[in-house]
């Protein structure tokens, strides 16, 4: 086991931020901590980094306590920070050895330092100073600062915040392969993102875990939502869509356009097919989107907040 969490529990002042919160991670899994802001993922994150002692509770990571054996648990443990603070004066290469030091590669240093500079696509902007990367590319460059010295586990926190599409599907694949080799957490308040890197999500809400289970499952909750996208040719009455079997609500979306909710877990493309060549008229464009694992996140996690 990579991680174990047990009961960990963070007060800040009157506030719980964590409340007695579990979480065992094996080695080799790509692990989602997904939850909305204030839902306690960074001060998770810390913990198990130890950057930050809770309140009550115990951890260990690769079976190093994150009390008693801080040093080993901080060789294991790469960590990028929320907002990736780095330092921008500091040009990358140079940024990266001078980490090499902190954390004594010794001869290994310069190999080490390639090998990264490589694995994380900077070999281009290795002589460039961070200030003046764009936000994908510093992205990058805290990736390499939490790979350096080659821990087992990493731990991101928020590691696609504020890129564009095209970094942040950069980052995600990049994410994936390190992820072939790591034991990783990485937080995100966003669903699409569990689901396209991780093997499976904590879904965490006010300082407590609501959901723990493989995206495969997740999604399998709420299986049965297909939601299908059409376009007929010619105008089309909603009660007659409605008439075809399988169909739970129908939605108009302008035009000739629908959307159609299927109420069981069969595919209802082809009936819809049957429906149009019955009434001789046309599909332009039909397009299905299964219900996933937003709608479990959105259902486990708008509990009232003014409860606490
Ligand atoms: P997340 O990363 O999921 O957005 P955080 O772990 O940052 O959540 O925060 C959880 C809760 O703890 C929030 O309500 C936040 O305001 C509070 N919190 C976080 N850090 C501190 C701190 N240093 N002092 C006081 N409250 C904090
Ligand atoms: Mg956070």
């Amino acid at each position: 086991m990579s991680i174990i969490a047990r009961e960990i529990t963070k007060v800040y002042g009157k506030q719980k931020a964590l409340d007695a919160v579990s979480l065992e991670i094996n080695a080799g899994e790509v692990v989602g901590l997904l939850g909305p802001n204030g839902a306690g993922k960074s001060t998770m994150m810390k913990i198990i980094s130890c950057f930050l002692p809770p309140t009550s509770g115990e951890a260990t990571v690769d079976g190093f306590d994150i009390f008693e054996q801080e040093i080993e648990v901080k060789k294991r443990v790469g960590y990028l920070a929320e907002h990736n603070p780095l330092y921008l004066d500091m040009y990358v290469r140079e940024y990266l050895s001078f980490l090499a030091g902190i954390h004594k590669l010794g001869k290994k240093r310069k190999s080490r330092i390639n090998d990264i500079i490589d694995m994380t696509g900077l070999t281009l902007e290795q002589n460039k100073k961070i200030g003046a990367l764009s936000k994908g590319y510093r992205q990058r460059v805290g990736l390499a600062q939490a790979l350096l010295h080659d821990p087992s586990v990493l731990i991101l926190d928020e590691p696609t915040s504020g890129l564009d599409p095209n970094q942040l599907l950069e980052i995600r694949s990049l994410i994936k392969e390190i992820g072939k080799e790591k034991t990783i957490l990485l937080s995100t308040h966003i669903m699409q993102e569990v689901e396209a890197i991780c093997d499976r999500a904590v879904i965490i809400h006010l300082g407590k875990i609501v959901a723990d289970d493989s995206t495969e499952n997740l999604s399998k909750q709420t299986a049965g939502k297909d939601i299908i996208k059409i376009e007929f040719s010619e105008l089309v009455n909603a009660d007659n869509i409605k008439k075809i079997g399988g169909v739970h609500t129908v939605r108009n979306l302008g035009g000739n356009t629908w959307e159609i909710e299927a109420s069981g877990e069969k595919d209802i493309r082809e009936d819809i097919f049957n429906f149009a060549v019955g009434h001789k008229i046309s599909v332009l464009s039909l397009s299905r989107e299964q219900q996933s694992l937003e709608e479990v996140f959105q259902s486990l996690t708008k509990a009232d907040r003014s409860e606490k």
